[in-house]
């Protein structure tokens, strides 16, 4: 008895929290758009109802006769009738999309005396579409404007209900006839669009929501501004319909929602390096080149925002900018940003370790191998990508896959780690570049524990493209195993080591316009640079440095909150940017890496240090 009881106490309860919290988080999509004066854009109907807006809007006069759709009277064409505009597409496309629910707000502009038998008899034919109480269909018609007195309204069929701006003096069978409130934002604030709402304003605005909620009817805002900041706050403040005059802009906006915002699970705990050989003007045996590709700013504070506040790359204290152009364009692309940092010149987008007229040029690991140093390349991608083989191929076509290939052949680098093992099986006068490493005296292997167990100092890591997954497809530990695997190789080398590693994937996130995915492969790259640090502290002859190609995705931070690791990001192109990058610098000569500066700079600086 006892226990059934204490069951169903906890049944209740929870039964109770589930419902407490759908409430209070709506999900919202673009079906809860609404297309304001629909009829004045240049296709009307047919743009809103293809972007998925849930509630489309008509102005009507009664003319002769006929519902005719206009914003006033001057504007009134024969072509231009509600049937023509709105009730034979709907028929037709009702008739196609059977999931498809739609709200036709019809405004009346003048005497709904003359309006509503118009719209009774001409509405007729979508009549088994009508959704009202007992008739659960896919359209909604609600009458706004210049509707008539609460006390007539009963007498209006049932499928036809009314919006009105006000929820007192009305009887239960009135009430019964309301389809939607809708207020004047003006009624609780004045509001341009741009910044936040106060706490105040928010009381004020949500008193009104809640008052509607709380009577069981669906809320709408009009007079609203028509921007970003506006639209977001409709959502936060739990509004039931937005309304636009840009259908394609808050469509978008509704559509992008779901890889616009992420929330991170769990933080991770970041390591707090000691700083005792940080910024010491002493010989540095080690360098640890860490490239997030496509990681900006606005990648780097989104994954702060998404692990509560804390990142390992803003432990490092010294730090600059560095600027991406290209020899031939304002925006560089992966070939021409890698390039760049490990050779030292400004070269052609697309092109690979060589300059501007196609002259091959040196890379950071050949002259560390020069100075004896142990050299590793290490990326989450194929490793005849454009980051990866710019440390050891030079061809002025990034795609020319099997020659990049080739050319490891008569590359020093001792451990390359990446995808795309296929690209080296194409054989060069007889000779696969895969048997000619064997010939070479390196390990090739296909697998990452075994990459991770193999006692071999020289090494050809070839994972198929599945271990080089996307992180939130489950790609698990790759890159801070990958670091200590280098790191650990190569710790007693006699006169250091030189190592790039890349978080490859940051970049597909921009250019996918997936905040998710940003955000998942920055914090696992971030991780890694824990681990530098830590290795740099333990060793304190290390250097490491942190920094991008380009920035990709044009990443803005619309919303966030650092305390529950949320962020809304929007992204303003697909494709790279030109904006500047941060760099950041840690252990001896870090001080180097302040300022800003062209991204040859990089090359220059670190060939500086290797001796
Ligand atoms: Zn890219």
């Amino acid at each position: 008895m006892k226990n059934s009881t204490t069951i169903t106490l906890l049944t209740a309860l929870l039964l109770n929290m589930g419902i407490t919290a759908s409430a209070q988080v709506k999900a919202y999509t673009v079906a809860d758009a609404h297309s304001h004066n629909d009829y004045k854009n240049n296709i009307p109907f047919y743009r809103a109802y293809e972007k998925g807006f849930g509630s489309i809007e008509a102005d009507v006069y009664a003319v002769n006769g006929r519902l005719m759709v206009a914003h006033d009277k001057k504007e009134i064409s024969a072509k231009r009738s509600l049937k023509i505009l709105y009730i034979d597409p709907l028929i037709e496309k009702l008739n196609r999309d059977p999931q498809r629910h739609l709200r036709l707000l019809i405004e009346i502009k003048e005497d709904y005396k003359a309006i509503l038998p118009l719209v009774i008899s001409e509405l007729k034919p979508l009549e088994k579409y009508f959704a009202y109480d007992g008739h659960p269909g896919r359209l909604s018609i609600v009458m706004t404007g210049a509707v008539p007195p609460a006390a007539v309204m009963p007498n209006y069929p049932d499928w036809i209900s009314f919006d009105v701006d006000h929820l007192d003096g009305f009887t239960a069978a009135q009430w019964k006839k309301i389809g939607l409130v809708s207020f004047p934002l003006s009624k609780y604030v004045h509001w341009n669009g741009k910044g936040v709402f106060n706490a105040d304003e928010i009381k004020r605005i949500k008193g009104g929501i809640d008052s509607v909620h709380n009577a069981g009817k669906k809320v709408r805002f009009y007079e609203t501004p028509d921007t970003k900041s506006s639209w977001l706050a409709m959502l936060r403040l739990g509004v039931d319909v937005i309304g636009t005059d840009d259908i394609e802009g808050l469509g978008n906006f509704l559509n992008r929602k779901e890889t616009s915002e992420y929330t991170a699970p769990e933080p991770y705990a970041v390591y707090h390096p000691t700083y005792k050989s940080d910024g010491e003007v002493k010989k540095v045996k080690n360098i640890i080149l860490c490239i997030g590709d496509g990681m900006g700013l606005s990648q780097l504070y989104a994954t702060y925002s998404a692990n509560k506040g804390q990142l390992n790359i803003f432990q490092m204290l010294n730090m600059g900018f560095s600027v991406t152009y290209s020899a031939d364009a304002y925006i560089t692309d992966s070939a021409a940003g890698a390039t760049a940092f490990a050779s030292g010149q400004k070269t052609n987008d697309r092109a690979i370790g060589v300059d501007a007229d196609g002259k091959p040029l040196r890379s950071l690991a050949d002259y560390s191998a020069d100075a004896g140093k142990k050299t590793a390349d290490i990326a989450v991608c194929e490793l005849t990508d454009a980051t990866p083989a710019a440390f050891y191929a030079h061809d002025a076509e990034r795609s020319h896959a099997a020659a990049i290939a080739s050319q490891i052949v008569s590359s020093p680098v001792d451990i390359f780690l990446g995808s795309g093992y296929n690209d080296f099986l194409r054989p060069l006068n007889g000779v696969t570049p895969i048997d000619k490493m064997k010939q070479r005296g390196y390990a090739i292997v296909r697998n990452f524990d075994d990459f991770l167990n193999t006692p071999a100092t020289k090494i050809l890591a070839l994972m198929d493209d599945s271990v080089t997954r996307p992180k939130m497809a489950g790609r698990g530990n790759y890159l801070p195993l990958a670091l200590k695997k280098v790191t650990q190789t190569f710790k007693n080398a006699p006169n250091g080591f030189f190592m790039m590693i890349e978080g490859s994937q940051i970049d597909h996130g921009g250019h996918a316009n997936n905040l998710k995915q940003v955000i998942t492969e920055n914090s696992d790259f971030d991780r890694m640079v824990g681990d530098a640090l830590r290795f740099a502290d333990e060793d304190g002859e290390t250097l490491v440095i942190v920094t991008a190609d380009h920035e990709t995705g044009g990443l803005t931070l619309l919303d966030g909150n650092i305390g529950k690791g949320y962020v809304w990001g929007d992204f303003s192109t697909n494709d790279h940017t030109g904006t500047p990058v941060p760099i950041f610098a840690y252990g001896p000569h870090s001080l180097d890496f302040r300022g800003v500066f062209n991204n040859t700079e990089i090359f220059n600086k670190l060939k500086a240090l290797i001796k």
